[in-house]
């Protein structure tokens, strides 16, 4: 059994705090991708001070909104005790950043976020390892068109430092009302974590979890070899917990964390499928076969998507052929620094 859902809005964007358990709340912020629409930040009432988990994207407007959403519930920005952070994109990581050059808030995130984190450097660009990586995939016009995006204002002008402290695998946050416990959960960052309240019944998804979308996978300075094998895994991990409710970082509270990773497991697995359905047909690179395949719900063409989105497609098919070749389905090897894939006889 999991732990009732408080009442939520019907648009989960509503601006505000939102009750979604005793002591918990759950505040929108604004970004600035529309797509994604807005970013939940979890503020924990404890006796020791606030507790919030994810923090926004660092922008006055955003700390204005969080201000006053605090504000609403009798506390101040700087009731912050700490900031738990879920991995280190923008949309979570920067704000705790900035409010910690504010008022030294302590901010710790997943310790595997550190290679991203020291690896990023805004002259390098925002994809500087995706670029290689597309080329890998056989993608060199689309590879060029990314290298040649200038930084957006919005990623340059953020801090993107080191944490106080890491957040590591297995270790409990005791607070004086509640305990929180972190696991690793590399996939859509390699160092991605989440927080469970097993006693309240909760889990601080981030974005490894989201209720209406598939969370992106490796997109990050320093992404790891077999990012979709490690996200894949981190689904088994938590399914295997007890069912709690989610309190995902984008999008509305759900009563069930296992309903959406079998959603989750099954759209992978039917990717992974007509991935193999693809090399089958004779397509061998990772940009032939995105190329063969429909997108998004509209079952658009890939050429059809923005760059942006063209090399997330062509990424995670990659990151799904690799997958296919661990299994023993395909064969892989590497001509002229372009990923080839047959199937295996
Ligand atoms: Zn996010």
């Amino acid at each position: 059994m999991t732990a009732p859902v408080v009442e939520q809005p019907t648009d989960w964007t509503e601006p505000g705090a939102h009750p979604v358990a005793p002591g918990v709340h759950r505040i929108p912020l604004a970004l600035p991708i529309p797509s994604l629409h807005a970013v939940n930040v979890y503020v924990i009432e404890d006796d020791e001070g606030l507790v919030v988990v994810d923090s926004g994207w660092a922008m006055p407007d955003t700390r204005t909104s969080l201000e006053g959403a605090l504000a609403a519930l009798g506390h101040r920005l700087d009731d912050v005790a700490q900031f738990l952070v879920t991995h280190a994109h923008w949309d979570h990581y920067s704000q705790a950043l900035a409010l910690r050059e504010s008022f030294g808030t302590r901010v710790r995130i997943g310790r595997g976020e550190r290679p991203s984190i020291e690896a990023f450097d805004v002259h390098l660009g925002l994809h500087p390892r995706q670029v290689e990586l597309l080329r890998r995939c056989g993608a060199d016009a689309l590879a060029d068109e990314i290298a040649g995006r200038p930084v957006d204002r919005s990623e340059r002008d953020v801090p993107h430092t080191m944490p106080d402290a890491w957040l590591d695998d297995g270790e409990r946050i005791a607070l004086a009302d509640r305990g929180l416990d972190v696991f690793a959960t590399p996939g859509h960052t390699r160092g991605h974590i989440v927080l469970r309240d097993a006693a309240a019944g909760l889990l601080f998804s981030g974005d490894h979890i989201l209720p209406h979308i598939t969370p992106s996978i490796g997109l990050e300075t320093e992404p790891e070899p077999k990012p979709l094998r490690s996200y894949l895994e981190s689904l088994r991990l938590v399914r295997e917990m007890p069912d709690t409710v989610l309190l995902p970082a984008h999008g509305p509270v759900r009563p069930s964390v296992h309903i959406r990773i079998d959603e989750l497991l099954e759209h992978h697995a039917e990717r992974l499928d007509v991935a193999a359905e693809q090399v089958r047909a004779g397509h061998g690179t990772a940009f032939e076969v995105a190329a063969a395949m429909r997108w998004t719900r509209r079952r658009r063409s890939l050429d059809d998507l923005d760059a942006f989105s063209r090399m997330l497609a062509v990424l995670e098919i990659e990151a799904h052929l690799d997958v296919l070749a661990d299994r023993g389905v395909l064969d892989s090897h590497e001509e002229g620094g372009v990923r080839r894939y047959a199937v295996r006889r």
